[in-house]
């Protein structure tokens, strides 16, 4: 079997040479490769022989299991594309996601069977749905798979779409992105840049952990990454402090987590007790990392080499990597930024007609390397919107580069603010409120206002027990740390901040009441 053809096949690959290696590490089991190649083959064949073609889009809804990684596995043999659905969403959300992808059937787990039932009907383009267990009404996955009759399956094309992935929509609507087994093999090959990257250095003998969503790249890139490599990978339905830290318990190697989800991990009371000497790499990324918490993180983990990552469902994850060595306990300026390029991903910053800026400027970030996805499905104006002609992928991050090549993320080029005239970039306005004392999250957006434009505004949640926050004290606070027109004009106290299934704080669901009826001059 060659190893980069597809995902399936590089399954075949390790199955040869280390066949009893432990794949897969869930609640329902432990598979080992050449167990899991079996599986992969017979789901391949079944949907070749019930008539999926190549190219047909087969959605997941459900958490993650390891049937869920079988299944992407066994539709790269198939040449079928695996769309993963956010089982957060609701019935019109994801009748949304099946309509936009044309989605042929479904598979997902009982307690999303409603769910499933609905949008399919609602979407029209369904053909079958399966459910991985028992539901009313609907044929259980693995009858199916025992009564069909095994097709023949094609030569799959590395070129070829095989994961369609939705953004996040935390600027507008989710878009469905094309990855190709070519995209996901290039996530290989920094594997082998060691000792650079150390970060990633995953080997047969290693273990990594499926944890976050399955429906973004944070979560289904990781199968890839483990599967090209003959790792272990642990997988957790979802994100809990327990789980995690019993998947540090069993001897778990490295992990990738959202800032959010560290934070909740390294105040979970457990973690004092937990033995995380197993734990070599720690990679962290897809949104803004305060840097305490960066730095408490390393504290609790001290032996652990950190690596920040940074990119975007397009580029199949990550593009730009803050290394292990620029990770130090007492914190410092490079903390503050996502680093250096990968090898072989090239990026820039480039001004309002694409021409790239010199170190210092704040511009649009763009990238190019083979990572960047194939398109949005069905949506040639968006895909031309976002790739020009020569491979250039524009992020909509605004950054700037400093001298020494590095990037330093300022924030969405939607979200920036422009008070007075001076652009205010909300993530360095939240980076300064982070540390008070009784503010537990915190998100800056900008309101309409008659004398500056637009106002900055600080929405912030408590920590618990830490009593009421005072507005006046968490502008003082920020008046210390940064430049007066960036501190908050106003403060808000709410319970709990919106946000995504990947973390990302909903920045526009905070300003649309603010906004109601009038135009924004960024939007
Ligand atoms: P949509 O495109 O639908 O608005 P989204 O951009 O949040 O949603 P994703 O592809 O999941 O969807 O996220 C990519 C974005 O996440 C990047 O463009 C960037 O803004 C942010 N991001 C990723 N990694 C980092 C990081 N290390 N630091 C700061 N921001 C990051
Ligand atoms: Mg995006």
């Amino acid at each position: 079997p060659e190893i980069r053809r597809c995902m399936g096949s590089s399954i075949a690959y390790w199955a040869e040479r280390l066949p009893d290696n432990i794949a897969l590490d869930d609640a329902a089991g432990v598979f080992t490769y050449a167990e899991l190649d079996r599986i992969v083959t017979d789901y391949a064949r079944a949907f070749a022989g019930s008539g999926f073609k190549k190219g047909d889009r087969i959605c997941w809804l459900g958490k993650n299991s390891a049937l869920y990684f079988t299944l992407f596995a066994a539709a790269s043999r198939a040449g079928a594309v695996i769309a993963p659905i956010g089982w957060r969403l609701a019935a019109p959300e994801v009748a949304y996601v099946l309509k936009d992808s044309q989605a042929a059937l479904v598979i997902c787990e009982p307690e999303f069977a409603e769910t499933a039932k609905q949008a399919a009907a609602e979407a029209g383009t369904v053909k079958m749905i399966l459910v991985a267990g028992e539901a009313d009404g609907l044929q259980a996955l693995d009858e199916w798979l025992v009564k069909t009759q095994p097709g023949d399956l094609p030569e799959t094309n590395p070129a070829e779409g095989v994961l369609q992935l939705y953004t996040s929509g935390t600027t507008g609507n989710p878009k469905g992105v094309v990855l190709t087994n070519d995209n996901l093999f290039k996530m290989r090959p920094l594997v082998e840049n060691k000792p650079e990257h150390a970060w990633i250095d995953i080997s047969p003998d290693d273990s990594t952990l499926a944890v976050m969503p399955c429906a973004h790249i944070a979560g289904s890139g990781i199968g890839p990454i483990a599967f090209y490599n003959g790792a272990t990978m642990m997988v957790i339905p979802e994100f809990h402090p327990d789980t995690v830290l019993d998947c540090v318990d069993k001897g778990l190697n490295q992990f990738f987590l959202v800032p959010t989800a560290l934070q909740m991990l390294v105040n979970w009371p457990r973690a004092k007790d937990t033995d995380f000497s197993s734990v070599r790499s720690v990679t962290y990324g897809a949104a803004p990392i305060p840097l305490e918490l960066l730095r408490q993180c390393i504290q609790t983990m001290p032996q652990a080499l950190f690596c920040q990552q940074y990119g975007m469902t397009e580029t199949t994850g990550t593009v730009c990597i803050l290394p292990p060595e620029d990770h130090d306990p007492a914190g410092n300026e490079r903390m503050r930024g996502i680093g250096i390029p990968l090898p072989g991903v090239e990026l820039r910053i480039v001004n309002e007609q694409h021409n790239e800026v010199s170190p210092g400027t704040i511009g649009e970030i763009a990238t190019r390397s083979g990572l960047n996805m194939l398109h949005y499905f069905n949506n040639p104006e968006k895909t031309a919107e976002t790739v020009d002609s020569d491979g250039w992928l524009y992020t909509g991050d605004a950054a700037i580069m400093d001298e020494d090549g590095y990037f330093y993320i300022k924030d969405r080029v939607k979200d920036m603010i422009i008070s007075g005239g001076e652009n205010v970039y909300p993530a360095e306005v939240e980076n300064a409120i982070f540390g008070h004392p009784q503010v537990n999250e915190v998100a800056v957006i900008g309101i309409p206002d008659e004398k500056w434009g637009e106002a900055v505004k600080a929405v912030v949640s408590p920590k618990p027990d830490a009593g009421e926050i005072d507005a006046d004290s968490v502008i003082s606070w920020a008046r210390e740390r940064i430049a007066g027109f960036k501190v908050p004009k106003s403060v808000d106290v709410i319970s709990e901040l919106p946000r995504n299934a990947s973390g990302k704080i909903l920045r526009r669901e905070l300003r649309a009441p603010y906004w109601e009826g009038k135009e924004r001059g960024v939007n």
